[in-house]
């Protein structure tokens, strides 16, 4: 049963495919208190017909992938296009080969703090879709366009999360699908739009300017004995001010990383959702190689950045393959890599303080807030984050093995 007879938030991820299908365009995304956004049907418009129903992924679901696992661990060669990449660039690399001719793609475009999908016919203008954002992003009419591309002869690239790859793919059930290809990140929940209100009043009134745009992972390739070395895994936020300043933090010093990665901001069908297992509905899966320190060392790329690419159909693993020539690494054991991939087999647990911490962040100051929800690093993370940790391991192990490179 889907939200639009339940009216439970729990089942519905905003995926959007009932508004791009209803021929009347009687259903609106309506933001809620936390700025979530749902569906909400117009009763002039509507005819009943059933459609949105009907084509809810809640209701019905697409076909699954063949299951084929394909794992691959590595980095894109071009190191431009690699520091611009939240992990290893894999998404990059795959729009360059498989987009050759007549293409599309679709990503998630970031315009100050709104998220949306957009496409794009020329890959010179990918570096838009680059970098995660960690907001949900508002699909738009992304699903119809697709689907008139498709219907037009062209082939369409479509990213995005595994719910919005759910949702295409149950609007497309009667297209034929066979110049799509489908990309999904890997998924471990969106967080609510409210924090980065907060943290906007927050910046606003400290720097007297307000926040141009969010890089969340911003990369840092700095050069030593030139020899360079990247800042991947500190998941560094930049913050860029209308006033031109910029602002970066740390991971382990930021309230953003710790307070969403206790569940307490994520929205609700995050927490059931029905897209954290090994099945999935993208040709391919792209996330960080994490773990790469425990089970291979070799694809670690100086912390530069590293991306775990599992190939879930023929199609996507001929795609993937494809790119031989500009991404580097080599294949891994899926198994593996799952240990350290959390969100392909379990939805995140539901926090019991998740309404008290809504609460505060509609009506408490963002210091008062992150005082009081955020956990400051411990000596022993900072120890091993900053003094004796991964990366030292790692270099350790560089020096043992002699300075092995992945070429
Ligand atoms: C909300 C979110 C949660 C994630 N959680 C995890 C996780 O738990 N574990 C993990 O290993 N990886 C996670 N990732 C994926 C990871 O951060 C990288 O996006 C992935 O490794 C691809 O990196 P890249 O270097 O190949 O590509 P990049 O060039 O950085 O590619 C970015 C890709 O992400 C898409 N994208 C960016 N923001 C959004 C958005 N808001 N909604 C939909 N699509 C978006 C773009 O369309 C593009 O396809 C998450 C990503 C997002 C957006
Ligand atoms: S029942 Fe039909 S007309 Fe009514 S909102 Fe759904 S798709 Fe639109
Ligand atoms: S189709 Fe998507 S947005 Fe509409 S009710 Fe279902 S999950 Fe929600
Ligand atoms: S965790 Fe699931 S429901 Fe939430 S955004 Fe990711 S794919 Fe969608």
């Amino acid at each position: 049963m889907c939200y639009l007879d339940t009216n439970d938030k729990i089942t519905c991820s905003g995926c959007e495919a009932c508004a791009n299908i209803c021929p009347h365009k009687a259903i609106c995304m309506i933001p809620d208190s936390e700025e979530f956004r749902y569906p909400k049907i117009n009763i002039d418009l509507c005819t009943n017909c059933g459609l949105c129903r009907k084509v809810c992924p809640y209701n019905l679901s697409p076909q699954k992938c063949s299951g084929m696992n394909y794992t691959f661990g590595g980095h894109i060669k071009n190191q431009k296009v690699l520091s611009e990449s939240t992990s290893g660039g894999a998404f990059s690399a795959i729009v360059n080969a498989w987009c050759d001719k007549n293409y599309v793609i679709f990503g998630a475009v970031s315009d100050g703090l709104n998220v949306y999908h957009d496409h794009i016919f020329d890959k010179k203008n990918l570096y838009k879709f680059r970098k995660s954002k960690y907001t949900q992003s508002n699909i738009g009419t992304s699903y119809a366009d697709a689907k008139k591309f498709l219907q037009d002869g062209k082939k369409v690239l479509f990213s995005g999360t595994p719910c919005q790859i759910a949702g295409l793919k149950s609007f497309l059930l009667n297209c034929n699908q066979t110049n799509l290809l489908t990309i999904e990140v890997i998924c471990e929940g969106v967080p609510t739009p409210l924090y980065l209100k907060s943290y906007n009043k927050y910046i606003t009134t400290k720097y007297h300017s307000r926040i141009k745009s969010i890089d969340y992972r911003y990369k840092d390739f700095k050069s030593y004995f030139n020899h360079s070395i990247g800042r991947w895994d500190f998941e560094v936020m930049q913050l860029s001010l209308k006033n031109s300043r910029k602002l970066k933090t740390d991971r382990w010093f930021n309230p953003f990383w710790s307070i969403w990665i206790s569940h307490l901001m994520s929205r609700p069908s995050c927490y059931q959702c029905p897209y954290a297992t090994k099945e999935r509905f993208a040709d391919i899966s792209l996330g960080d190689l994490w773990g790469v320190h425990l089970y291979c060392p070799e694809l670690y790329n100086h912390n530069k950045g590293a991306s775990l690419v599992i190939c879930n159909s023929i199609k996507g693993k001929k795609a993937f393959l494809s790119t031989k020539d500009i991404f580097i690494g080599h294949e891994l054991n899926y198994e593996e890599a799952l240990k350290y991939q959390g969100p392909l087999k379990n939805h995140i647990n539901s926090n019991p303080n998740r309404a008290s911490f809504i609460q505060d962040l509609k009506t408490m100051p963002y210091t008062a807030l992150c005082k009081k929800w955020s956990s400051p690093p411990t000596i022993k993370l900072l120890w091993q984050k900053y003094v004796w940790g991964n990366r030292q391991k790692i270099l350790f192990w560089k020096l043992t093995k002699g300075f092995y490179h992945i070429q």
